[in-house]
């Protein structure tokens, strides 16, 4: 009987349940690690926050900008403040190929317009218009308190970083909801993409107007006036600003065992997070290939531009990598550096959601629990659009986690036909790159509260971990 369970165990794969068989050292290290990530999280709601988070942590960790003096071995770069890729050079040379975490670090949100005010004639409110940013279902960002970040920059060239409605005492915003009672025609016979109009989604800014005051368009008047005293701006500067509405909640634990983060932005700060602890937690091991954590920008909006991850960015940061060592950095040895290169695209996947399991094909489904989730491809359809990871390198992967002891699963994005969604390996792939998509299962993905599993959060640093520091 007892043979018989052995041979069962050694020939089937069947994934672990972390609480299960993790022992009591590693469950109270996975309740550890959500502390700071939860901080995290408060702590950067957008992108350049995230970034600035970020520079300060690489500081105190001794990593240096770059172009850096003498033979610095940690550093880092940004381009545009909102892209950012750091690494620690290992003992091996650079062009034999990095070892690298490639997350993204802009969300899903609901953008100002450029020029966003307007006095409503018919309620007498002062409004901002809005366009939203990436893929949200818009009846989330309605009645719901949501705090406005960005950064303005004035006539004069200042910027400013703004940030407000994330304090007690500062006022939040609301796009409101219509009511119940006068919804029959306006939503309840729509489909549920349609019924919130992206041009109803006009955010009450302000309602009071000078005393007395007689001009046209007062309470608009009123709202100029405010801003150009808190901010000493004037109407002219949101055409050039990045105004940015996210969720005013900061993220909680959740469940009765609080074993869950809920909050904002965990797609695909929970990566970014994970993969940027990876590289400061073995900065001080003895390494042989070059580690590289890098946070793309405009994921959400297809990875274009100076930021996303089809920029020449990444491709600039490993050549300025390869001159720091002392390496030529021409084009062709820049090119086998990254055909020699190998990458977990450190993206969010899907958990199993128990109100809609129909939308998964359970046995190649993420659960909750379960570890960080290996997805050999992403796409719709036919794996449409995807980066088709080879069979060499998954299987590498895997043995990377499991002499790290790290509590993996493999999955993909839903059932066959169902929807689909992609990540930035494939553009990391195209430049010849092992590519590989790993990261963390959610449930409510791209919801104003994404729910994930402490010990997911804890098994993805775990893994980003070990894969970092691999031969
Ligand atoms: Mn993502
Ligand atoms: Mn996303």
């Amino acid at each position: 009987m007892k043979k018989k369970d052995s041979v069962k165990s050694n020939l089937t794969y069947e994934r672990k349940n972390f609480w299960k068989a993790a022992d009591a050292a590693e469950r109270k290290a996975a309740m550890d690690f959500a502390v700071d990530y939860r901080d995290f999280l408060d702590r950067c709601k957008t992108v350049r926050e995230t970034i600035a988070y970020s520079v300060e942590k690489l500081n105190k960790a001794k990593f240096v900008a770059l172009p850096a003096k003498g033979k610095q071995k940690r550093v880092y770069s940004i381009f545009r403040g909102k892209t950012l890729a750091m690494a620690i050079i290992g003992s091996e040379p650079i062009s034999a190929g990095v070892n690298m975490v490639a997350a993204h670090i802009d969300t899903p949100r609901v953008d100002l317009k450029q020029n966003p005010l307007y006095e409503d004639g018919n309620s007498a409110m002062a409004c901002m218009r809005t366009h939203y940013y990436g893929g949200i279902k818009k009846y989330q960002w309605v009645s719901t308190p949501l705090a406005l970040h960005g950064t303005i920059i004035k006539s004069d060239g200042s910027l400013l970083n703004v940030s407000l409605g994330e304090k007690k005492n500062e006022p939040v915003f609301i796009i409101p909801d219509l009511l119940p009672h006068l919804a029959r025609k306006e939503q309840y016979t729509k489909n549920l993409a349609d019924a919130i109009d992206a041009s109803k989604m006009n955010l009450i800014f302000s309602g009071m107007m000078e005393p007395e005051a007689e001009e046209k368009d007062a309470i608009k008047a009123y709202a100029i006036k405010l801003l150009n005293e808190r901010w000493g701006i004037t109407e002219a500067d949101f055409l050039s600003a990045e105004l940015e509405l996210v969720p005013a909640y900061e993220s909680r634990d959740a469940g009765f065992d609080a074993s869950m983060v809920v909050g904002y932005g965990q797609d695909d700060r929970i990566c970014a997070y994970t993969g940027m602890q990876a590289i400061l937690d073995n900065a001080d091991k003895k390494i042989k290939r070059t580690m590289v954590v890098y946070f793309s920008d405009k994921e959400e909006v297809g990875s274009q531009g100076a930021t996303g991850a089809h920029s020449i960015f990444i491709q600039d940061f490993i050549s300025s990598l390869l001159a720091q060592n002392g390496e030529d950095n021409g084009s062709a040895n820049l090119r086998k550096t990254f055909m020699n290169s190998q990458i977990l695209s450190a993206d969010v996947t899907v958990a199993i959601d128990p109100n809609y399991p129909g939308v998964h094909e359970r046995q190649n489904a993420i659960l909750f629990n379960h570890g960080i989730g290996v997805s050999k491809f992403t796409g719709s359809g036919g794996k449409s659009g995807c980066n088709d990871a080879n069979a060499e390198f998954i299987a590498k992967v895997i043995r990377i986690f499991n002499q790290a002891g790290v509590f993996w699963q493999s999955g993909e994005l839903g059932k066959v036909d169902e929807g689909g969604g992609g990540t930035i390996a494939y553009i990391l792939a195209n430049l010849g790159a092992e590519v590989l998509d790993c990261g963390v299962g959610l449930m409510g993905m791209h919801s104003l509260y994404e729910l994930c599993s402490k010990a997911d959060l804890y098994s993805t640093f775990k893994g980003y971990k070990s894969f970092l520091i691999a031969d």
